[in-house]
């Protein structure tokens, strides 16, 4: 059977996701409601601004189920903004901004500042299939970067060339899956397909 991901539904790019975690075998809902997180297998946290995503979940008093449930194991795959609402640690947040936390890692909120803002590059990311062969072609929207990983994170992929040369952009702790880029815009669901082996593995 097909494992149930949620795609946070609060704001940011929800269909795309959808459509590829569709593509990858697993059946997609949309969570807005902490009731709709009982019968989850996985989630994704997506792409959007992370200030907005976390005064919603706290509106919508889903901030501290969703912590808890992450706490507790529930597997998650965060891009862009979903890495920061993932992070153990951030920087250069907005006064008062709060993340889910699970993630051993320090993020830097639109660290690629102002040149390099929005980009895309080709990465070589562990644990994707034919990865060093057909490169993950991965695009960068006022992203994140992981300023620091702490002893329960992997790095799982950095920039290759540029300015930006280095940076770590992917990221894995146990269930936990993060990265800076948008995977779910380019049609390559090689990135979801991981994060659907990590949920059934974990079921
Ligand atoms: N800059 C956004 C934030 O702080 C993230 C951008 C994105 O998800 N494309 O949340």
């Amino acid at each position: 059977m097909n494992p149930t991901i949620g795609v946070l539904a609060l704001q940011g790019d929800v269909r795309e996701h959808v459509a590829a975690l569709a593509a990858s075998g697993a059946s997609a809902v949309l969570v807005r409601r902490e009731r709709e997180l009982k019968d989850l297998d996985g989630i994704v946290l997506p792409g959007g601004e992370s200030t907005t995503i976390d005064k919603l979940l706290r509106a919508f008093d889903l901030a501290e189920p969703l912590r808890v449930r992450i706490a507790e194991g529930l597997p998650a795959y965060g891009s862009c903004a979903g890495m920061i609402l993932l992070a153990d640690r951030l920087l250069d947040g907005i006064p008062g901004q709060q993340t889910l936390g699970g993630l051993d890692i320090t993020v830097r909120r639109n660290a690629f500042g102002r040149q390099v803002d929005s980009f895309e590059t080709d990465l070589t990311i562990e644990g994707i299939e034919d990865s060093a062969t057909r490169p993950m072609h991965a695009v960068f929207i006022r992203a994140p970067w992981v300023e620091e990983v702490g002893p329960a994170a992997t790095v799982l992929g950095t920039v290759a060339t540029g300015p930006a040369a280095g940076r770590i952009v992917a990221v894995r702790h146990g269930r936990l899956l993060a990265t800076s880029f948008h995977p779910e815009v380019t049609g390559d669901a090689r990135v979801h397909r991981m994060f659907v082996r990590i949920v059934r593995e974990s079921l």
